[in-house]
This record gives structure tokens, C-alpha cells and sequence, in this order.
């Protein structure tokens, strides 16, 4: 018959909610370290921005003096276009010596930008830049005008949220990497060998809790799990030493103390039982009374040391003649013993008691007061029973029938099996 068990859930909850809970983190974590991020972005785009347009205007410092020093509008004209090849430049004005608008490039550019950008970048859109020209061989320069550049807030508004976009993408990229690699070493490294200790509970036999299949956790031997699975090691040992214990003096209380042999209380709680399952399987069950004959004169002339000595001898007897396990042979009380034969009919019990009295006979243990022989006899009174049948009637009542029978034997002279007729 196998323990009962619990239904199992196998469930991985642990693992989920340590990955929730990796996730919220992370997912904080990332806000934090993408607004960390988007700060640096921008002031590192801010210094691009501020240099990139300085450069370009060097780049066009010589053409636009060429042009105010010439007072060329068409050469202005060409400068200007020329800034505006992408579309970070919203306004471009050239100016002679004498601020008069050489030419002037104006781009359409919607003031879409939000307060952010306009925060960001508003205060370095507009670059003034004065126009020298160097004559040469040493001359020294002279001032021709100015170059007036601003930037189009839209077009930065634009390229930073793209920028920003890439880099908060990819630091959620990061942070939900970092939280997959915890959960993952999570998972393997605390809820797998958790979920073994687990399962082993689980596969542990309540009967025999000593051995349990205590789980060999490797690199967790010295850590707060292996202290676990020693501390439940420890205990389920000591539960099994308790249940040793008493399965020990169950035992014990079920012994003779004297034969070795089932005792009393043992045939008390048997015949019951036997009864029972012979009632279920509608088999027969027969019982066999055993007395020694004139016993007490056995003890009288041969001493109680010699008469204990019998005793074991005929109860190992009977023992070794009843070899069923269904069968049971007990010492019913001093020199009085019973035997229950399960399946068993009363012609089947006859040969046991024939056997048994000749495995007694057998024994030859000298008795100078045996009444049919010279050494030691018992008397024997079989009885038979179908309890699916007699059910009414009860064990106790085939108790007295085998009981009426062995008196009987007795009445007749001892030595011999009396049985109901
Ligand atoms: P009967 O043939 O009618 O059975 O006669 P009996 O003398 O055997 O019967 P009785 O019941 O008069 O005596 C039983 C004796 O068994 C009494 C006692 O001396 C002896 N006896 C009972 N228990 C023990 C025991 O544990 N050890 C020893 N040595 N003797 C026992
Ligand atoms: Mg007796
Ligand atoms: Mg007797």
C-alpha cells in the first residue's frame, strides 16, 4: 500500500515573481539611468551644436569677407545659400561695414519646438561673427562687415529626440539584459535547488522519513541551503529513530516475553482481523487450542527452570510448524498456546494439529508424569468456522468452540486431538 500524498504543485511562482520583481526594479533603474543619460546627451549635443556652427562659419569666413570687402551681393547670396544646405540654419543675414543687409536667407521653420528644447538649446541659436579682410603681405586686417546665423529650434528639437530615443532605447536594452541574466541566474542559482529540496519532501515516504532522498546540492553545501537540507536531514532522522522506537516496543508488547512467540494481547488484536479477511474473501478460518499435559506436575518434579525451558521449546515448536504468515501461533497464557489458521477448513486443521503433535512428541522432552507416554504430550481442540456464513456468531464463539474441544481432549485422557463433530 503506498503513502498518500498531497496533490503536488510544481509551480514556478518563485521564479515568476523574482522576475517581476527584476523587472520593476530594472524598469526603475532604467528611467534613472535613461534621464542620467538624456542629461549628458544634451549637454554633449549642446557642445556639438556650439562648435559644429562655429566651424561653419570659418569655413565661410574668408568667402563672406571676400564678398562684404567687394561689396558683392551676388557672392553674399552664394554664402548664404551655401549655410543653408541642411536644415539646421533657420536665418542667415550678411551685412556690409556699415550694417546695410547685403543678403539675407530666411528659412520657413515652424516654432514647434516643446519647452524642453527650447530650454536646452535656446540660448545658443544665435552666432554674430565680424567679417575682416586680410589683404595680405602682412597688411593688417580691416573689418568689412558681419555674418548673422541662427538656428532652426525645430531642426535641434528634432535631431535631440531622435538622439534621445536611441539612447533611453537603448538603455531599457540594457536594463531589461541585466534583469533577464538576474532572473536566469536567480532561477539557478536559489529556485532550482529550492524546487529539488521541495520535490524530495514531496517524494519522502511519511513511513520511513529516514530515508528520504536528501538532495546533493554541490556548491550550496556550505551556504544557507545546505544548511536547510541538513537541518531537515537531521530532523527527519531523528523522526525516524522515534518511529523506530516505537515500532520497537510495538514489537515488544506483542512478544512473549518468556517463548519469544506472539503473546496474548498479539492473538487478541489478530483474531479479529482474521476474522475480518476471511469474512471479505468467504474463506474458512480454523483455531487450534494447545495444552501441555499435566504441566504442573512437570513443574513439580523437574523444577520451573526445566518447566521455562519446555516451554521454549514447544512454543519454537509450534513455531517453526505453522510457517504461513497468515498463520499465527501465541502463547495464550502459562503452558496454554493457540493457533489461527487463515483459509483454512476443519480437515485442514486436523492435519496441522496432527502435525503439531507430532512435532511435540517429537521433542521427547522426558516427563515422568505424562499420562500416555514418557515424556512430555498435549492435548489439542480444533475448531472451524466460515465467517461469511456465521458472521452472527463471532470470533468469540469459535474461541469457546475450540475451547469446549480441548477440554473435551482433556476429559478423554490427553494427548489427542478432539475436533467438532
Ligand atoms: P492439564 O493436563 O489438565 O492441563 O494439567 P496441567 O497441570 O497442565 O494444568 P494446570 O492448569 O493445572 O497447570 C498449569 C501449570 O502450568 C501451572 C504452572 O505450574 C505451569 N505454568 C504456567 N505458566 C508457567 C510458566 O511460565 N513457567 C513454568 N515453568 N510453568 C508454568
Ligand atoms: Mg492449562
Ligand atoms: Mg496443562
Amino acid at each position: 500500500m503506498s503513502a498518500p500524498t498531497a496533490p503536488v504543485r510544481r509551480s514556478r511562482s518563485l521564479t515568476v515573481k523574482q522576475a517581476v520583481l527584476t523587472l520593476i526594479i530594472a524598469g526603475l533603474l532604467s528611467l534613472v539611468a535613461g534621464s542620467v543619460e538624456l542629461a549628458r546627451d544634451a549637454r554633449l549635443m549642446r557642445e556639438e551644436v556650439e562648435s559644429q556652427t562655429r566651424h561653419l562659419l570659418t569655413l565661410v569666413d574668408g568667402t563672406a569677407a571676400e564678398a562684404a570687402f567687394q561689396l558683392n551681393p551676388d557672392l553674399a547670396s552664394q554664402v548664404a545659400e551655401g549655410l543653408f544646405s541642411g536644415d539646421r540654419v533657420a536665418r542667415v543675414t550678411l551685412r556690409d561695414d556699415f550694417g546695410r543687409i547685403m543678403a539675407s536667407h530666411e528659412r520657413d521653420a515652424a516654432e514647434t519646438a516643446n519647452w524642453l528644447v527650447r530650454r536646452l538649446f535656446g540660448d545658443i541659436l544665435h552666432y554674430r561673427r565680424s567679417l575682416e579682410y586680410d589683404p595680405g603681405q602682412g597688411a593688417p586686417t580691416t573689418p568689412v562687415g558681419e555674418i548673422e546665423l541662427t538656428l532652426a529650434l525645430d531642426s535641434l528639437g528634432r535631431d535631440f529626440m531622435n538622439r534621445s530615443l536611441l539612447v533611453f532605447t537603448l538603455s531599457v536594452i540594457k536594463a531589461l539584459a541585466i534583469a533577464a541574466l538576474m532572473v536566469v541566474a536567480f532561477h539557478a542559482f536559489i529556485t532550482r535547488p529550492l524546487l529539488r529540496v521541495h520535490a524530495a519532501i514531496v517524494d519522502t515516504d511519511p513511513r520511513r522519513p529516514g530515508e528520504w532522498p536528501k538532495p546533493r546540492l554541490g556548491r550550496h553545501a556550505d551556504d544557507e541551503l545546505g544548511h536547510l537540507v541538513e537541518s531537515l536531514d537531521r530532523l527527519l532522522r531523528a523522526f525516524q529513530r522515534g518511529l523506530d522506537q516505537r515500532d520497537q516496543l510495538h514489537q515488544i508488547s506483542t512478544l512473549d516475553g518468556l517463548t519469544g512467540i506472539a503473546n496474548r494481547r498479539r492473538f487478541d488484536s489478530f483474531l479479529p482481523d482474521a476474522w475480518q479477511r476471511a469474512r471479505r474473501s468467504r474463506q474458512p478460518l480454523s483455531l487450534i487450542f494447545i495444552d501441555i499435559d499435566n504441566f504442573k506436575d512437570f513443574n513439580d518434579h523437574y523444577g520451573h527452570v526445566i518447566g521455562d525451558d519446555t516451554l521454549r521449546d514447544v512454543a519454537r515448536t509450534l513455531s517453526a510448524a505453522v510457517p504461513r504468515a497468515t498463520d499465527l501461533v501465541a502463547r495464550y497464557g502459562g503452558e496454554e498456546f493457540v493457533c489461527v489458521l487463515a483459509d483454512t477448513d476443519l480437515g485442514g486443521a486436523r492435519r496441522v494439529a496432527d502435525r503439531l503433535r507430532e512435532a511435540i512428541h517429537a521433542l521427547a522432552i522426558p516427563h515422568a508424569g505424562a499420562p500416555r507416554a514418557d515424556h512430555v504430550t498435549a492435548s489439542f481442540g480444533v475448531a472451524a468456522a466460515h465467517p461469511a456464513e456465521a458472521d452472527e456468531f463471532g470470533f468469540e464463539a469459535l474461541l469457546e468452540r475450540a475451547d469446549g474441544q480441548l477440554y473435551r481432549a482433556k476429559h478423554q485422557g490427553r494427548d489427542q486431538i478432539v475436533w467438532e463433530s
